[in-house]
């Protein structure tokens, strides 16, 4: 084991830790106060990524990305994960799962993503399926030689901004195991097409100016071209490309859960009450020492996660068990960071009311903690055969 950086990683969390704090903090009182960030200013955070040529990291260098590793992704995150979500989405980081495109869809998917000319969303969940993915009621038809996709998904992040969207969607059914289940398969449809439309999704408590869409989809009418990977083949290709995608919400959860924690630690070396700086009360150094010890844990899970897959090892259950402790830990970080500032913690003078609202949602989202458990708990019993 070594935990030390190597000197490519120290360079990669200074340049991305640099970015955020001189680029990206001066921008979130506004963003937090409107709810909105003009396309303009997201558009300039892109140039600018491309320019310090930090964008798409995560995506191989043969597919044109910066081809960092897991571990070197998930310090990235970390960084990232200091600021809002309406921010850093500009940080492009195509989904992973474009690496799986054919040479026609590579052209017209993911080169330009990787370029930043043309960002992607992902949509798996619907009004009606959200755990329970593959109860999912979007299906598409064969029509002819095409397909004719019906239905509807919602929660959708960034798609008000995306030009295309990487949709799942049934196509008939199959038998596994004894019992008839829906074939799933993954779609890209550009913004454009005929039958598709993309609505206001819900005012979400957590990450403003990151908002969410509902998809609707009428007769839309898409080619075979438009399949990502093989025809019932959706979960495959998901599970081959998106393992990491829960590694990147632990890192982020780290991230802003440090950022809550430097200004507690601050705050209480210097604020004083009954004659002495709080820190020195018990009732709040201990909730430091607290804070401190979870926040660690959760990185190292988050990073030793992150390690596995970069060995090509089995990683289910790390990854799991990162996302589940990282997003758990963040909650009660936020929550007692904002507790050490008093009245003060709850105003919207200090980033500390925004990262512990944002921290609700990542107990929800990339699998709830609930389903984080099962899995955790299936991969331990399993050999033992239950
Ligand atoms: C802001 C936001 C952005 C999102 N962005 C996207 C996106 O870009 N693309 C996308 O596809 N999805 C997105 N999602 C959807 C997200 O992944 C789902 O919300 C999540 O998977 C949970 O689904 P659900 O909300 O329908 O809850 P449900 O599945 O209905 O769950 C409700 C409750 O029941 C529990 N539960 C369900 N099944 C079980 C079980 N078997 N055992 C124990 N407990 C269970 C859950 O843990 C939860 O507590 C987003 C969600 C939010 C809130």
């Amino acid at each position: 084991m070594n935990f030390a950086p190597t000197e490519e990683q120290a360079f990669v969390v200074r340049t991305v830790r640099d970015f955020v704090e001189r680029e990206l903090y001066p921008l979130e009182p506004e963003l937090e106060r409107t709810g909105v960030l003009p396309l303009e200013i997201g558009h300039a955070i892109r140039d600018r990524v491309i320019a310090l040529g930090f964008y798409a990291p995560n995506i191989p260098t043969e597919f044109g990305g910066g081809g960092l590793d897991a571990v070197t992704f998930a310090l990235l995150e970390r960084e990232l994960g200091r600021t809002a979500m309406g921010l850093s989405v500009w940080w492009g980081r195509p989904s992973n799962i474009l690496c799986a495109c054919n040479a026609d869809q590579r052209q017209r998917y993911l080169d330009p993503a990787v370029a930043g000319t043309k960002m992607d969303a992902l949509a798996m969940t619907e009004p009606e399926a959200g755990s329970d993915v593959r109860g999912m009621k979007c299906q598409a038809r064969r029509i002819g030689g095409d397909w004719l996709l019906n239905g509807t998904k919602h929660f959708i992040s960034h798609a008000d901004v995306a030009d295309f969207v990487i949709v799942f969607v049934a196509t008939g059914e199959e038998e596994a195991g004894g019992r008839a289940r829906k074939r799933i398969t993954c779609f890209l449809v550009d913004r454009d097409t005929p039958g598709f439309t993309i609505a206001p999704g819900y005012h979400s408590v957590s990450h403003r100016g990151y908002h969410n869409s509902i998809l609707h989809f009428e007769d839309c009418r898409l080619s075979d071209a438009q399949i990502l990977g093989e025809e019932g083949g959706g979960f495959e290709v998901a599970n081959l490309w998106l393992q990491a995608t829960r590694v990147t919400v632990a890192a982020m959860c780290v991230g802003r859960a440090r950022r809550a924690f430097d200004l507690a630690l601050s705050y209480a070396a210097q604020r004083r009450q009954f004659g002495q700086v709080i820190g020195k009360f018990q009732g709040v150094s201990f909730k430091l020492a607290d804070m401190a010890t979870e926040i660690d844990a959760a990185d190292l899970l988050t990073l030793a996660a992150a390690w596995r897959l970069d060995q090509g090892l089995p990683a289910n259950r790390e990854i799991s068990q990162a996302k589940l402790y990282a997003s758990e830990m963040l909650a009660r970080v936020a929550d007692e960071a904002l507790q050490v500032h008093g009245g003060m913690g709850l105003m919207a003078d200090l980033p500390l009311e925004r990262i512990w609202r944002d921290a609700r949602v990542e107990r929800i989202w990339e699998g709830t903690s609930e389903i984080q458990r099962h899995i955790i708990s299936r991969e331990l019993l399993r050999p033992l055969g239950a």
